[in-house]
């Protein structure tokens, strides 16, 4: 199983290292042709204009448009899940808008602006360790989505079929559980594919 992470800006080789540890290839992707090698991808955090930027500027946006449109799983992580939301609070443009989820940035102010948590969520066994760096929130989700975890009440990752958003990063722990969670999507969409 081959998982992308696109390496426009933010946070790749830690992506690399959790999948990986979950069992994948993980591939660092610059250009719009690797997509095709792909069973699934990754979109990390970073700054959320800054990619939407340079996803515009090298033809992401389209073809990761096209490659979500094949049942191919997407996983975006802070600013990943904010360019994969169909809705940006205050008005800003949407990036990618795969998902059907409204975003609010930087949404837990300057005292949280990071910190780290235990979150139970829905699907893992154990509760994962979380890292929130100035991150954003989940603040509507369309009727297909599933919430998959909450912190003081707040959404803070949510899954809609092929798609899986969290507003932490998964990836700055040992633990890789929600990377192996992402596999095993990858595993069903092959499933329904073959
Ligand atoms: N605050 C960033 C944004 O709004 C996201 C932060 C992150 O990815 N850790 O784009």
């Amino acid at each position: 199983m081959k998982v992308g992470v696109l390496a426009l800006q933010g946070a790749v080789a830690e992506h690399i290292r959790s999948i990986e540890l979950a069992g994948a290839e993980g591939v660092t992707v610059k250009h719009t042709e690797q997509l095709e090698e792909l069973d699934g991808l990754i979109i990390p955090g970073g700054e959320s204009t800054t990619i939407g930027k340079l996803m515009r500027k090298y033809e992401f946006i389209e073809a990761i448009r096209a490659f979500s449109e094949q049942g191919k799983p997407v996983f975006g992580t802070c600013a990943g899940l904010i360019v994969m939301a169909k809705e940006i609070e205050n008005g800003e443009e949407a990036h990618l808008g795969l998902m059907d989820i409204k975003v609010s940035r930087n949404a837990f102010g300057r005292q949280r602006e990071s910190f780290e948590t235990n979150l139970d969520v829905k699907g893992l066994q154990e509760p994962l360790r979380a890292v929130f760096i100035r991150a954003p929130l989940i603040t509507a989700v369309g009727n297909e989505v599933d919430i998959l975890s909450t912190y003081n009440d707040e959404i803070v990752a949510a899954r809609q079929g092929h798609l899986l958003v969290s507003s932490f990063h998964p990836e700055l722990t040992d633990d890789y559980s929600l990377h192996t969670y992402f596999t095993e999507m990858i595993k069903t969409y092959q499933a329904a594919v073959l």
